[in-house]
């Protein structure tokens, strides 16, 4: 298998995974109990949330919440701006973002009464910072938007618009689920309120992630419960995952450069070489900032998901769009909302390279790809 699909999902690190297991098999109890075999176990809940606030760059351990995952961190960052701040019924966000902001905003309008404006991207996928600007109005109670987008990788203007929205006064939540481990991360000098990642992005287990909270910043929680969480989120604690979100937390920020700069590279051979072998190809979004890791190609008059089919066939795992949109059959709302086609939108398909990805891998796929688009030429 070559798996090319790291922004659905990636390998847990060995180091992870050894880090997890003494508390899937002897570290087994409740950080609640007041006797030590449970009542130890908090410190080590605590190491992880110095882990990750370091990751994200937060002054205080204390501004991090564990959760299940981002689509539960965003829901909660969203959730508490508007209950900090009754009186207010809009909220500003993107025609691209990611399922767990846009579908939660869709519920706040049906049933909440709320006012959602949804901003346009342009063809290269970029949002205009003074687009957000004009979007706020005195009855806004937040900007909710992603940092680098799952689809694309490409990275919205976020320190400047955190600034915009720090200026005007409304809260600002940035889905920065796609950044962590990738790009450098500063909570503490941008003016971010709420700000989300998720652990199997980079590295660690599948339902884990943390909501980054400022300090002073409105919080109301989201799921009622026990006294854990310092009160913020109800549930007993996914004390393996958490501990492995930690050890991932670790390896992300001392490796950051360095991974950052091999995959760059990678990438950006695998797109020239594309380029030059199938010539009609497009990378959607390529000339934007964009993550080290992902490229959207657009390959004209082939059918996406008919092309993650013959390449799962030949050993391929790359998707034609977000994993979390996979099952529907609309084609990637991100490709169309950049270029107003449904065609291009369904001729896209998304590539996503690890740490672990290689040069040859990609010369395979690229020999897959020019099979398949002589096939549909
Ligand atoms: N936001 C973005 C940008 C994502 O890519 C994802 C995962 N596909 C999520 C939110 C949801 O994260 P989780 O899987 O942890 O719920």
């Amino acid at each position: 298998m070559i798996y090319l699909d790291h922004n659905a999902t990636t390998p847990i690190l060995a180091e992870v995974a050894d880090g997890m297991m003494p508390y899937l098999r002897e570290e087994w109890g409740n950080p609640s109990s007041s006797y030590g075999f449970g009542a130890k176990l908090k410190r080590r809940l605590e190491i992880a949330r110095a882990s990750v606030a370091e990751l994200v760059g937060a002054r205080y351990a204390s501004e991090i919440i564990f959760t299940s995952g981002a689509t539960e961190a965003n829901n909660s960052a969203i959730h508490s701006a508007i209950l900090g701040n009754p009186e207010k019924r809009h909220i500003v966000t993107s025609q691209v973002e990611h399922s767990s902001v846009l579908t939660y905003l869709e519920y706040l309008e049906r049933y909440h009464g709320y006012a959602v404006t949804r901003l346009p991207v342009n063809s290269e996928g970029l949002l205009s910072v003074d687009s957000v600007a004009s979007a706020i109005t005195g009855e806004t109670a937040l900007v909710s938007l992603m940092w680098a987008n799952n689809e694309t990788g490409v990275l919205f203007p976020v320190e400047e618009i955190a600034t915009v929205c720090r200026n005007a006064g409304v809260p600002f939540h940035c889905d920065a689920v796609q950044c962590a481990g990738k790009i450098p991360i500063n909570t503490q000098s941008v003016a971010f309120d709420y700000f989300s990642i998720s652990g199997h992005k980079f590295g660690a287990s599948k339902g884990i992630g943390a909501l980054f909270v400022r300090n002073g910043s409105a919080y109301v929680p989201l799921i009622y419960g026990g006294h854990q969480e310092g009160e913020m989120r109800g549930g007993t604690e996914n004390v393996p995952a958490i501990v492995g979100l930690g050890v991932a937390a670790n390896i992300a920020w001392k490796n950051l450069e360095k991974s950052h700069q091999s995959s760059g590279d990678t990438r950006d051979w695998f797109e020239k070489q594309l380029l030059t072998d199938i010539p009609c190809a497009e990378i959607n979004g390529g000339s934007s900032p964009r993550l080290p890791n992902t490229s959207n190609i657009h390959l004209p008059g082939c059918d996406g998901d008919a092309l993650v089919t013959f390449l799962d066939q030949k050993g391929f795992c790359i998707s034609s769009g977000s994993a979390c949109m996979e099952s529907a059959i609309t084609p990637s709302h991100v490709i169309l909302a950049m270029s107003g086609s449904h065609e291009r939108a369904s001729e896209s398909i998304r590539i996503s390279i690890g740490v672990e990805t290689t040069a040859e891998e990609l010369r395979q796929l690229i020999d897959a790809l020019k099979g398949f688009v002589a096939m549909n030429a």
